[in-house]
């Protein structure tokens, strides 16, 4: 690719390009940049007052060109110009627009809190306050040309290399909830750059003598990649070779094929901008379009949008900064906003299916399959009977999400209500879609990959927007829901206080306290589970046999134990072992009081330690409280005695198998001749729950693989088997979830297992 590239840039339609820009800088150093004109003063009125001071080449809107570069000195050194009795600003054209507009983006784009607040505090109620977010966040002028200067830049690089290729902006610069600091989400088309390739490859058939004079082919990069047959990262790879190399201003390209689609990633110096280019990724310019479009039909959309994005980035549940990992994207968070002004009573916005009825004949949009039809224009929809204030609305909002049943429903803003799973899985959402994908593509029709929070996509609807969502962000999802709507019912949020506290939104956004939330204990706890010695709970015969087994008892139940956490992981949750479990009998020096076992098996890099055959006092954090014997003894096996002491293993899980068992058990019992079992109660529901999760997740793709040391430990009453855990490829963030949800499952169905092993 670098070679063909450097060919193209000794090639002759580069050596143009070049003449061309060449011309553009002297274009600009022979022009003066003039305002103060009335607006009904006409360009030959420009034209004709600035030929006093040389031939005039051209007028373009404010700009007046001479032909010759002296002229523009000339301009410049008179004092004033009058025109049509108004005083004419006339300055040097600079290429400094630029520079202005990234300076003063600098200096603006970061807010400070403490000024926010002190701005919203100057108003005199929650309704000004959100109308006064979108003034202080929206982009400025400055921004939107800053990012119009950017795609034509762009426009005309790739144009170069991809002839008739087309970039089109998409997302926030452009779908009216744009803030200061947002990226500039891109998508190149390369419809028409595909056509053309065919066109010349027909051409070059026919005739092969389209070499150019210097030997080489025009359009020696295209003649590298078929653009019909080759992937997306394979094109994003060129767009990245082309903005690295050739597009001034562009720096950290960056190619990351792990996303949702994959992308080009790349800043710009002087603009102080980041921008993603994706391919063909038609279905979001469309989406970006109903965003636009929803935002004009209703004057409290954009306030209500600005606050709620503002909210949820304080709260730290939306707004990746690179849109992945498990938080809410602004594209989500954006559409649970619409679907709340959906179904408030009376809707402020109607229903996607609604919105299509609106639209007329040339305003019919299919797009991959999907119908993506809706009115261009917001004058084709009936205003909406809401007269709520935007300080209800949003009160509303938290309200309606602080009760939502997330994991058991499925948010539609194609229907403009909210689906429980059941209904959503037994009807055939995808009928309509299905057939024509089948018929236009032979695609399969996929089915959303469920997750603790299903927001629809509004076209695309096999697609969940929030399928990347963990059980941990679901959970401070829902607090920081109840929080606010807590707080909404206060008088502070609806009063301005009169003693100079804050009020309104300004304790809304109150950053999350950091250490306060049970999951970020969780995250700093060292994943561990303990299984306890119960006797009471084994059957008669194994109870016989361990009381005959004297000091061995403890490894005799340990190596039960191991048997029923494989069953656990291997049959019930259906985890696949990524190598053979590995019991080991501690060989080593009684004297050494930790033995690494790991290192007898070298197959891992994480080397727990493992107390082996050792009667020691269990330290606090080990768990119960256990009398600690001042004589501690240490006690080997028998030589003889082939049992284990510690046991690792490597599994691996595709599936959201720890997500919304509840529900589904309750399902699976309703139908199934088993009386009522709780969570672990038993082996074979829970292997079906599994099962069923498993064929429900259309999506799987991020594994998380984890490593479990066990060993036993502690004596008599108080044996244990200590599990540590730790995640050993873990993309996604789901270790935590799996961690969380293990706590409580593992120990019951271990001991369900336990309780009728033969
Ligand atoms: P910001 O860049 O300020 O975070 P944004 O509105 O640009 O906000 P992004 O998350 O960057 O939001 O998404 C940009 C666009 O990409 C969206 O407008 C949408 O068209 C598309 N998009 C993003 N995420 C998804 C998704 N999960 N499913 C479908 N389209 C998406
Ligand atoms: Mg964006």
């Amino acid at each position: 690719m670098d070679a063909s590239l450097e060919a193209h840039l000794k090639g002759k339609k580069h050596q143009h390009l070049c003449r061309l820009r060449a011309k553009r800088k002297s274009q600009e150093e022979n022009s003066v940049f003039v305002s103060g004109f009335k607006p009904e003063t006409s360009m030959s009125d420009l034209t004709e007052y600035f030929q006093q001071f040389g031939p005039v080449a051209e007028g373009l809107y404010a700009i007046v060109e001479f032909a010759e570069s002296a002229s523009t000195e000339v301009a410049l050194a008179q004092l004033a110009h009058r025109l049509n009795g108004l005083k004419l600003r006339v300055k040097p054209r600079e290429r400094k627009e630029f520079k202005l507009a990234s300076k003063e983006k600098h200096e603006k784009t970061h807010i400070s809190l403490e000024k926010l607040n002190h701005e919203l505090c100057l108003t005199s109620s929650v309704n000004e306050q959100m109308h006064r977010m979108v003034e202080i966040f929206q982009l400025s002028e400055n921004d939107v040309k800053a990012r119009q200067l950017l795609v034509q830049l762009l426009q005309e690089v790739l144009i170069e290399f991809l002839p008739d290729c087309q970039i089109v902006p998409f997302g926030s610069s452009v779908n009216t909830f744009g803030t200061r600091s947002c990226d500039l989400d891109l998508v190149l088309d390369l419809e028409n750059t595909k056509a053309f390739q065919n066109r010349s490859r027909k051409s070059e058939q026919q005739t092969s003598e389209t070499q150019s004079e210097d030997g080489q082919s025009e359009d020696s990069i295209l003649s590298d990649i078929d653009l019909t047959t080759a992937s997306p990262a394979e094109l994003l790879e060129l767009v990245a070779v082309i903005l690295r190399k050739c597009t001034p201003g562009v720096h950290k390209v960056q190619t990351v094929s792990s996303a949702r689609l994959p992308v080009v990633k790349f800043s710009h110096r002087q603009l102080n901008l980041q921008g993603d280019v994706t391919i063909n990724n038609r279905l979001a310019v469309r989406n970006t379009r109903f965003l636009q479009l929803c935002s004009g039909l209703d004057s409290r959309v954009r306030p209500l949008v600005y606050t709620v994005r503002f909210w949820a980035k304080q709260k730290e549940i939306a707004g990746n900064p690179s849109g992945g990992g498990p938080l809410l994207n602004n594209y989500a968070l954006t559409l649970l906003v619409l679907f709340y002004l959906q179904i408030v009573s009376p809707p402020v916005l109607p229903s996607v299916e609604q919105l299509k009825n609106m639209a007329c004949e040339e305003e019919e949009c299919v797009i991959d399959g999907w119908d993506c039809t809706f009115p261009s224009q917001p004058i084709s929809v009936p205003p909406s009977k809401n007269t709520d204030d935007l300080c209800t609305l949003l009160f509303g909002f938290f309200t309606y999400f602080s009760k939502f049943d997330f994991p058991g429903s499925v948010v539609s803003l194609r229907e403009g209500r909210s689906l429980p799973i059941s209904e959503f899985q037994s009807k055939d959402m995808m009928s309509k879609t299905a057939e024509s994908l089948d018929a236009t593509k032979q695609k399969p029709a996929l089915r959303p990959k469920l997750g603790p929070v299903n927001i629809l996509d509004p076209f695309e609807l096999h697609h969940n927007v929030a399928g990347n969502l963990t059980e941990r962000t679901h959970r401070n999802l829902r607090k920081e829901f109840c929080d606010a709507e807590k707080y909404c019912r206060s008088l502070q949020y609806q009063r301005k206080s009169t003693k100079g506290k804050s009020w309104g939104l300004v304790k809304l956004f109150a950053p999350r306290v950091e250490g306060l939330s049970p999951s970020q204990n969780a995250l700093d706890k060292v994943p561990e589970i303990n299984i306890p010695f119960k006797p009471t709970n084994l059957t008669q015969s194994f109870r016989t046999e361990l009381a005959s087994a004297g000091e061995a008892f403890r490894v005799l139940w340990f190596k039960k134990v191991c048997s029923a956490l494989e069953v656990v992981f291997n049959d019930i949750l259906k985890c696949t072992p990524s190598d053979h479990i590995e019991i080991s009998q501690d060989q080593s020096n009684p004297q050494d009081e930790e033995v690494n076992n790991n290192q007898t098996h070298g197959s891992s890099s994480h080397q727990p330690t493992v107390h082996s055959g050792i009667k020691r006092p269990l330290s606090e954090e080990e768990g119960p409280s256990c009398s600690s014997s001042p004589q501690e003894k240490r006690i080997r096996l028998e030589p003889s005695a082939d049992l284990p002491e510690v046991a690792h293993w490597t599994w691996i899980q595709t599936h959201p198998v720890w997500a919304g068992r509840r529900k589904i058990r309750r399902v699976i019992l309703k139908t199934s001749d088993e009386t009522s079992k709780p969570e672990g109660g038993c082996s074979s529901i829970e292997s079906r729950v599994t099962q069923y999760i498993i064929d429900n997740d259309s999506n799987p793709k991020e594994n998380v693989q984890f490593r479990v040391d066990a060993a036993v430990m502690g004596s008599d009453e108080c044996t244990k088997a200590v599990l540590k855990f730790k995640a050993t490829d873990d993309p996604a963030g789901h270790f935590q979830d799996l961690f969380h949800f293990l706590e409580s499952f593992l120990i019951k169905m271990v001991e369900t297992l336990l309780a009728k092993s033969e």
